[in-house]
């Protein structure tokens, strides 16, 4: 009997919903753990083939089985899917590709992050003592998902890879095939089309993010292309991408139209009301977890660091990636942040509003690699994680590289007389913090008690808003 015609109870141990999409499920619960950052070499494709080709229905397992993996631990992985039918068309592979993690999340207790060269999945404890223990459960749901989702895939047929050599082999094939996709979009202007296209696949974990891709600006998740936009609207007008119209350019350089900002309002409900595609400050994107990299401003040098999600080790301010995705994540537009994808650092308005590449200081060397060929004159201005360790580092490699920023380090003495700070609402002239004996004291009333010597707070003009204060113990002499 084909798949379509047989319910989920028939075809897996565990429930298969929509109402499991978003589940999450911790290491402690977790039986095995597929690709994630433990592991080098991970991904997931999609490849329309002729009919001929494959065959129908049918899953491949390379190397162990679910059952033969060892529990806690982590496995380099990959999985293939290929499809055809006669309206598939490669155009369309991206779209596919990226289904894979909500069809896979709704299986009960198996959880799907990330994409491409940087999936995360999870299998639980609780779920393998059920009998998931097969890859063949999870190849048939996905296939009887897929064509009953998307009726132009005629046939389809998955193959899991736990071979470590054979994930290897296929890894660097998959790698050229992202590039393959990336690169067909290259080129091709925002002014040049009529229409740009939302995503809203997210909202299962962020409920009020919506991605706003232009031929400029790629999904943050780096799955999704305006092409592929395009395509996965046309096929399925009712579904997660549809168009937007551009409406009224606003301000060309922080990429604001009206068009988008009415359908982000109407689709974040209200959460959201202008976004600014081309800047990190005021409106920025909103970011909702599936970011292949973060964009993030660095004060003491006024500049611009990205750092990409398999970076393991900690930015020059002191943060890793998981402590700047908490910030970050769940649909939120945070001032000074944004989740994006790393193909956009080759976009002609990448960050146009903050200057672009001129303005970024630091990103990992992993980073810097992919987008080499796009650097142009500030390859050996953008410090990596080989070059400096601190913001003190940082600011000294930027001053030898003589690197556009600094020239923005004007050190600019403005009367006491004129400086103001707003407190409570109110306004106060010429507040000028002093620090006595461990306190830093405003006129009127102390701040912060217990904060000892060397420190220096002046509040020029300055509104302050936070959410949330790290503060770091220091080390003597650091
Ligand atoms: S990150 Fe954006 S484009 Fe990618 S799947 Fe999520 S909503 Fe869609």
């Amino acid at each position: 009997m084909a798949l379509l015609e047989k319910s989920f109870k028939e075809i897996s141990p565990v429930d298969v919903g929509i109402i499991y999409e978003g589940e999450r499920l911790r290491w402690k619960e977790t039986h095995v753990e597929l690709g994630g950052i433990r592991c080098d070499k991970k991904f997931e494709v999609v490849k329309a083939r002729n009919m001929d080709e494959i065959e129908d229905e049918k899953t491949i397992v390379v190397g162990k089985d679910i059952g033969e993996l060892e529990p806690e631990n982590t496995y380099r992985f990959g999985i293939l899917v290929e499809v055809a039918g006669a309206q598939v068309e490669e155009e369309l592979e991206g779209v596919f590709e990226r289904r894979i993690h909500d069809f896979t999340n709704w299986i009960n207790g198996v959880m799907h992050l990330n994409q491409r060269y940087d999936v995360v999945i999870r299998i639980g404890k609780k779920t393998f003592k059920e009998g998931f223990t097969k890859f063949q459960y999870w190849g048939d749901v996905l296939c009887k998902l897929f064509k009953e989702e998307l009726p132009i895939i005629e046939k389809m047929q998955v193959t899991f890879i736990t071979d470590p050599d054979k994930v290897e082999e296929m890894y660097a094939k998959a790698l050229e095939i992202y590039e393959a996709r990336d690169a067909r979009a290259r080129g091709l202007r925002d002014e040049e089309v009529g229409e740009f296209y939302a995503c809203t696949l997210c909202q299962s974990f962020a409920p009020t993010h919506v991605c706003v891709v232009t031929p400029s600006r790629i999904s943050l998740c780096g799955a999704i292309s305006w092409f592929d936009a395009r395509a996965a609207a046309r096929i399925d007008p009712e579904g997660a991408n549809f168009p937007i119209e551009k409406g009224e350019l606003l301000d060309d350089v922080v990429g604001e139209y009206s068009g988008v900002n009415e359908i982000v309002k109407k689709r974040s409900m209200g959460e959201t009301e202008r976004v600014y595609l081309h800047s990190i400050f005021d409106y920025p994107h909103t970011s909702c977890g599936c970011f292949e990299a973060i964009a993030f401003y660095i004060p003491e040098v006024d500049g611009i660091g990205i750092v990409n999600r398999d970076f393991k080790g900690k930015t020059p301010n002191g943060l890793t990636f998981a402590e700047l995705s908490s910030q970050v994540g769940g649909g939120a537009q945070v001032n000074g942040f944004v989740g994006m994808a790393i193909e956009y650092i080759r976009s002609y308005k990448f960050l146009e509003k903050e200057g672009g590449l001129d303005r970024v200081v630091w990103m990992p060397q992993f980073v810097k690699d992919r987008v080499m060929d796009a650097l142009d004159g500030m390859t050996e201005k953008i410090a990596t994680e080989e070059d400096v360790e601190t913001l003190e580092d940082l600011e000294n490699f930027l001053r030898n590289a003589n690197h556009p920023v600094v020239e923005r380090w004007v050190e600019e003495e403005i009367p006491a007389e004129a400086a103001e700070v707003e407190v409570g609402g109110m306004v106060a002239p010429s507040l000028t913090p002093t620090i006595e004996a461990g306190t830093i004291t405003l006129p009127g009333g102390t701040l912060l008690p217990g904060i000892g010597g060397g420190v220096k707070i002046v509040l020029k003009g300055a509104k302050i808003y936070a959410e949330k204060v790290i503060i770091r113990k220091m080390e003597k002499g650091k």
